[in-house]
């Protein structure tokens, strides 16, 4: 009998297989994994979920629509290897990601370097690499100007918008009203006329209101709102705008209850939204999406094993070799206001029904470790390993890994 078990409220546990009552990715034993890069904890990131996701997001949004991968995301070099050869551009926010990303073969003329705060040092290193500078303030393009000046060079500029308006119901803002990102819609214009009397050459618009966000509403209307400020504001560039980056922000569902984005319904929109624009622009601009979290944050999955069970006044605690080192995320202390569970499983009994309500901990010696509380699992012993869903984006590099000295964990993409 091939029988699914119950679906559980989270869809990433299901979008991996299972053979012998264990979890599979890549189609491959997670034990077997384990023993490959030398035991837990591990991170392992799904080629073939990528690639699918990836295929999905082009089949869904309009011919002309570009995809930038946002390294952010996650930076494994052999995630980046693999992104720079699915979609049409790498974003980078620092001199590392710059690196990264031209390590990975992505021709310069497809990369943007964002981020307020870059030094002198990185604006020269990325207009000596010919990439594109998202402006994030006039202090910075000036200061890119006088480095354009001294190694005698042209760097193309597109200009970084703070809009007059916000990405509803966003996980993460990082448009509107005072921000430390990009600039202020109505200092644009001034900013635009200076730049005429530059070495930069106008390149566009990055517009970038927030993220993690799975209403379609409020990214469809952002997407038609974001639209009418570049083509406003481009009336004021001193050349046509060769290209609009209009952002993404696309959520994923990390709580019961969340539900996927219709991604048909975003592209049919902004297929409309495009169709419009497209009189107002140059026959070759390229409008991009920027997306980060929705192409690699469901093809991973974070590894630990179970080191020792106790029960503590009546609760079981399964206590893991792994924890918010490595994946803060799950743990409730990246972003989260309301602490909620990450999908987890124990994957060395996948198929067997919960018995027992447990609270899975790191090992870290602070309360504020946790990565599962009070959830139904079949009953776990020491040596069983936990997997933690949804580890493919914002895990290891966005978590405090000095924090009590213990071991990085291996990364595999599988
Ligand atoms: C963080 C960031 C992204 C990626 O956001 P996701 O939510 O991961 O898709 C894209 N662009 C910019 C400018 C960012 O700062």
């Amino acid at each position: 009998m091939n029988q699914r078990p119950t679906p559980p409220p989270h869809a990433p546990v299901l979008a991996f297989d299972r053979q012998g009552g264990v979890l599979t990715i890549g189609g491959r034993d997670v034990r077997d994994l384990v023993a490959q890069v030398g035991g837990t904890p591990a991170f392992f990131y799904e080629r073939a979920f990528i690639e699918a996701r990836v295929a999905a997001l082009r089949a869904a949004m309009p011919v002309d629509i570009k995809l930038h991968y946002a390294i952010k995301a996650n930076p494994m070099p052999a995630v980046v290897r693999l992104m720079a050869g699915l979609v049409d551009g790498l974003d980078v926010a620092s001199a590392g990601e710059m690196a990264l990303a031209l390590d990975s073969g992505m021709s310069p003329q497809a990369i943007s370097f964002a981020g307020p705060g870059k030094t002198d040092a990185e604006l020269e290193a990325a207009i000596v690499a010919d990439i594109i500078l998202n402006l994030e303030s006039v202090g910075e393009m000036r200061r890119a100007d006088a480095i354009a000046q001294r190694l005698g060079a042209r760097p193309k500029a597109a200009v970084r918008v703070n809009p007059d308006f916000e990405l509803k119901s966003s996980g993460m803002h990082m448009g509107g009203g005072p921000r430390p990102f990009g600039v202020d819609a109505e200092q644009v214009p001034a900013l635009l006329e200076e730049m005429a009397n530059t070495r930069l050459k106008f390149h566009g618009f990055h517009i970038f209101s927030g993220s993690q966000n799975l209403r379609v509403e409020a990214i469809m209307e952002c997407q038609e709102k974001t639209m009418a400020l570049a083509l406003a504001l481009a009336c004021h560039a001193p050349t046509p705008p060769r290209m609009l980056n209009i952002g993404g922000g696309f959520g994923l569902p990390y709580f019961p209850g969340d539900r996927h984005l219709d991604l048909q319904l975003i592209g049919r929109n902004l297929d409309a939204v495009l169709a419009q624009a497209r009189s107002h622009l140059p026959a070759d601009c390229e409008v991009i999406l920027e997306l980060g979290r929705y192409l690699v944050g469901e093809a991973g999955v974070y590894i630990c094993q179970v080191v020792d069970r106790k029960i503590s006044r009546g609760q079981v605690f399964l206590v893991t070799d792994g924890g918010l080192h490595h994946q803060l995320a799950a743990s409730g202390n990246f972003g989260q206001v309301l602490r909620k569970n990450y999908p987890t499983a124990i994957a060395t009994h996948i198929d067997q029904p919960a018995t027992e309500k447990v609270n899975i901990v790191g090992c870290l010696c602070t309360p504020l470790d946790r990565l599962a509380e009070q959830v139904a699992m079949p009953e776990a012993q020491v040596g069983d390993l936990v997997a933690v869903f949804l580890a493919g984006a914002y895990g290891l590099s966005a978590s405090p890994s000095a924090f009590l000295g213990h071991p990085p964990p291996a990364e595999l993409l599988v």
